[in-house]
């Protein structure tokens, strides 16, 4: 039996719709769900200042992002930069894209780099721990390496973010070795991407009803269990208010922060597969191709 940590309706973020698809979460916060995975669009629309676009979703999303993007930020206003919390195929689905589209920075981990600049694919999914989604997309699956090597830049070393202003980046790694998370202490903000998750993923059902709870990074990608409980650990010491992950709504409050504890604490009952660990090889830099995903 998999202990589960449902969340209530008033554990959900209120979401303002402004078109496009995007439901706004703050004033300068927003994101769009593409198919299964949101895209976060940081920025204040009314204003001149830049923005950002956080993760880029499956490869069939670029013309849905491009618009949302538009209807934002108008059209003659491209982004400041694309920021990556890591770099999995439904995360960069559309990465090279818009890269290319828009020809502006891409900032992710340097860990991640290797996933980024053509070198390597990540470890194979492990289809003995449940795999919905995975099952749901495989027509998505990539065929190469993404490569945006020459837009790539590392997240600085002082832990701020670009364009981000009152932002730090904090390495949060398991699910991915460079993954990380985006918070903001004044209003105590988290961009969580796939360190956790308020839907299940692991079956076809979970993924089609979306419904909450606080849940663990999704299993079928994470090699490295430990790191994961120490990631999440991490995050929920920081007592957040509100968060945004990489699949399902916009969540906060207290007894929001109450589950993520409880997902903290117990993390080897609730988060981690029955029988792991597991440790799948890391994918080697210099490895061309991508028959792991096949
Ligand atoms: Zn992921
Ligand atoms: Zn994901």
């Amino acid at each position: 039996m998999t202990v589960q940590l449902p969340l209530e309706k008033s554990d959900l973020a209120p979401t303002a719709e402004t078109g496009s698809g995007i439901s706004a979460i703050l004033p300068d916060l927003a994101f769009r769900r593409m198919s299964i995975v949101n895209v976060i669009f940081y920025g204040e629309p009314a204003t001149d200042a830049g923005w950002v676009l956080i993760d880029t979703g499956l490869s069939t999303s670029r013309q849905a992002i491009i618009e949302a993007a538009e209807r934002r930020f108008g059209r003659t206003r491209p982004p400041s930069a694309i920021l990556m919390t890591h770099g999995h195929f439904d995360h960069a689905g559309s990465l090279e894209a818009l890269a290319q589209h828009w020809d502006v920075p891409v900032y992710a981990h340097r860990m991640e780099f290797p996933y980024l600049n053509g070198q390597a694919s990540y470890p194979p999914a492990d289809p003995l721990v449940g795999g919905g989604a995975m099952a749901l997309l495989s027509p998505l699956y990539p065929r190469s390496p993404v490569d945006v090597g020459q837009w790539l830049q590392p997240l600085p070393q002082d832990g701020s973010v670009p364009f981000m202003p009152g932002w730090t980046w904090l390495h949060t790694p398991g699910h991915a070795p460079g993954h990380v998370s985006f918070w903001r202490a004044a209003d105590r903000c988290l961009i969580a991407g796939d360190a956790i998750v308020t839907t299940g993923q692991e079956s076809i059902y979970e993924v089609m009803t979306q419904r909450p709870e606080m849940h663990g990074p999704p299993r079928y990608l994470t090699p490295d269990w430990d790191a994961a409980q120490r990631s999440v650990l991490e995050l929920a010491a920081l007592e957040p208010e509100v968060i945004i992950t990489g699949h399902g709504p916009p969540v906060r409050g207290a007894n929001m922060r109450a589950r993520l504890h409880q997902l903290a604490d117990n993390f080897r009952e609730i988060a981690v597969p029955a029988g792991r660990p597991y440790a799948l090889d890391p994918a080697k830099p210099g490895k061309r191709g991508n028959d792991t995903y096949r």
